[in-house]
């Protein structure tokens, strides 16, 4: 059994539990190198490595930076393309990923206090003090006003909140979102901190349909992944559980043929978070020889 996991999120951002909870429950599904990669945060990781160290498990530095690359086809035509890049092996201490994770605070801060003035003139008033003191890791994203409007009784689950005109669905709202960092900063940011730039889930690309792919989505992803690779990029993550056997081969191919690292992650948000992504129903018959890399990777003694 494949005993890596390279991407599980904590309450740092929006994961449901606390990073020593996270570390413990990982331990009893057997894994023994993580790496805790929170979105657009670093917070988590010195308390997973202090948690990890009895249990003699590597946790590896990370985060989830959400960025956005201006992808040009052969004809020149321009597309924005949001997508996600992991850092692995990332020094906390490095000055320049210090600086922008207070520049992303700063943002995200003016982000929610615009969503609490929209939601007030559609009529709902959140209350900013309960939405802080419901993330102990005082992160509030999205996710917060959603779980929020959940405890208000004015939907029945998350999955009704994302998609009602009334709550998240309303063009306003959506036109509220956080400014993302470009992926060729991703990318420096990360290597400035000595750590692995890697694209997530390469099947999200621009948050494109799980199930369904558009029209020429594959040759999109491989001129983005080969326009990434020039940028630096290290890897991409191949093994994922939303990718079926077809797909994680596609992507094996293509790290083959960009000469990228193979990674793989889970995507696990807690055991009480929506989605299919969980640590423990997350069993690929990876191929351990690509992922070889991962023990010249250093674990967090933060
Ligand atoms: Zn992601
Ligand atoms: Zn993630």
């Amino acid at each position: 059994m494949i005993d890596i996991d390279l991407h599980l999120h904590t309450y740092y951002s929006d994961g449901t539990e606390s990073p020593t909870e996270l570390v413990r429950r990982a331990a009893a599904e057997g894994l023994r190198t993580i790496a805790v990669t929170d979105h657009d945060g670093i917070d988590g990781v010195p308390e997973a490595a202090a948690a990890a160290r009895p249990l003699g498990i590597c946790v590896i530095p990370g985060l989830e930076f959400s960025a956005e690359w201006m992808y040009r086809d052969d004809s020149d035509r321009p597309e924005m393309h949001t997508m996600h890049i992991l850092g692995y092996g990332i020094d906390l201490a490095s000055g320049t990923l210090q600086e922008k994770m207070k520049e992303i605070r700063q943002k995200r801060a003016i982000r929610n206090e615009k969503l609490y003035r929209a939601f007030k003139g559609k009529g709902i008033e959140i209350d900013r003090k309960e939405l802080e003191s419901a993330s102990p890791g005082g992160f509030v994203g999205k996710r917060s006003f959603a779980t929020a409007f959940l405890k208000k009784g004015l939907a029945d689950n998350l999955e009704e909140v994302f998609s009602s005109e009334a709550l998240m669905d309303d063009p306003v709202i959506r036109s509220i979102h956080k400014e993302k960092t470009s992926a060729e900063e991703a990318i420096r940011i990360i290597h400035q901190a000595r750590g692995k730039a890697f694209l997530a889930h390469p099947f999200q690309l621009g948050y494109s349909s799980l199930s369904r792919e558009p029209e020429g989505f594959r040759s999109r992803l491989a001129l983005v992944v080969r326009q990434l690779g020039i940028l630096g990029l290290d890897g991409i993550e191949c093994y994922y559980p939303t990718h079926d056997r077809e797909r994680t081969a596609y992507l094996l191919t293509l790290a083959d043929r960009e000469e990228l690292l193979v990674s793989i992650g889970s995507d696990d948000h807690g055991p009480c978070a929506r989605k299919i992504k969980r640590i423990h129903s997350f069993r690929v018959e990876a191929d351990l020889l690509r992922l070889a890399w991962v023990k010249d990777m250093t674990c967090s003694d933060a």
